[in-house]
């Protein structure tokens, strides 16, 4: 379980979060929703522990610990996992050769034994096809050129490989077609177990007609100001983030 209490941080000087409480239970999927600068991408940053971020006061604790006294890698050793917006692309580096170390790193830190490169291509194929992904993809160097729908495919199937005990997605949707939507949410679906925990943040309400989450917390101004069931992105749809100091619509 993930529990932030008053969490407040800023960046270069400006206070973005401003006492955000949030608890999300193993096993549910929540989704944070909010304006444009309302802080969710913020949140999604100071999870994942990225420098220029500070936390100022509040805490996050993930199964009890506290998460922000890890860097980024401990958090990942914790089964923590971010999922962002604009994939790295790295020109020299086969997908699938950045997946094995990016699994491997895991696991050589929670003294598990590493995969060799048949087993991990086992696994790869196993899970790649439990998503439907085609991993002819996977030989291509990493996101150069991919399709946003393959950088999707990617980004769920490096989330499915690490096995995260919490997975943080933060989606614009701006440019994300109907397709790519689409595999983001089967994804997640794929993904949902009752041991694991997932917060969704997206701008519109379109890609929670297909991930029907647990809870929907909606930001303003670096807080939680409100939090109900999947019919509140539902309402948001209508009534836009007006009142949550917003655009008057939506989408
Ligand atoms: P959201 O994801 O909800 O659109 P963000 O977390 O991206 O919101 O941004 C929240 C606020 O923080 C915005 O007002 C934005 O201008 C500001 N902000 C984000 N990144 C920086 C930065 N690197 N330096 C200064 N201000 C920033
Ligand atoms: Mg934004
Ligand atoms: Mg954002």
């Amino acid at each position: 379980m993930l529990e932030i209490k008053n969490l407040h941080a800023k960046i270069e000087d400006r206070e973005i979060l401003k006492g955000l409480d949030l608890t999300l239970p193993a096993g549910e999927v929540h989704a944070i929703m909010g304006p444009n600068g309302s802080g969710k991408s913020t949140l999604a940053y100071v999870l994942a522990g990225k420098e220029d971020y500070e936390v100022t006061d509040g805490s996050i604790t993930w199964n009890g610990e506290d998460l922000l006294a890890m860097d980024p890698s401990e958090r990942a050793v914790a089964g923590v996992f971010l999922a962002f917006q604009y994939p790295m692309e790295i020109p020299g580096v086969a997908t699938m050769t950045f997946l094995r170390s990016a699994v491997n790193a895991v696991r050589k830190a929670r003294d598990e034994e590493e995969y060799s490169t048949p087993d991990f291509l086992r696994l790869v194929k196993e899970k790649a096809k439990e998503l439907q992904i085609d991993v002819e993809m996977l030989r291509r160097p990493l996101n150069v050129g991919f399709s946003g729908g393959e950088k999707k495919r990617n980004e769920i199937l490096q989330m499915a490989l690490l096995e995260p005990g919490l997975c943080v997605l933060d989606e614009t949707d701006s440019g994300l077609d109907i397709d790519a939507l689409r595999i983001v949410a089967d994804g997640v679906n794929a993904l949902r177990s009752k041991e694991r925990a997932m917060l969704v943040i997206t701008h519109y309400q379109r890609l929670l007609n297909y991930i029907v989450p647990d809870k929907v917390h909606v930001m303003s101004d670096g807080r939680v100001a409100r939090s109900g069931g999947p019919e509140l992105a539902l309402e948001l749809e209508k009534s836009g983030y007006a009142e949550f100091g917003g655009e008057a619509t939506a989408a």
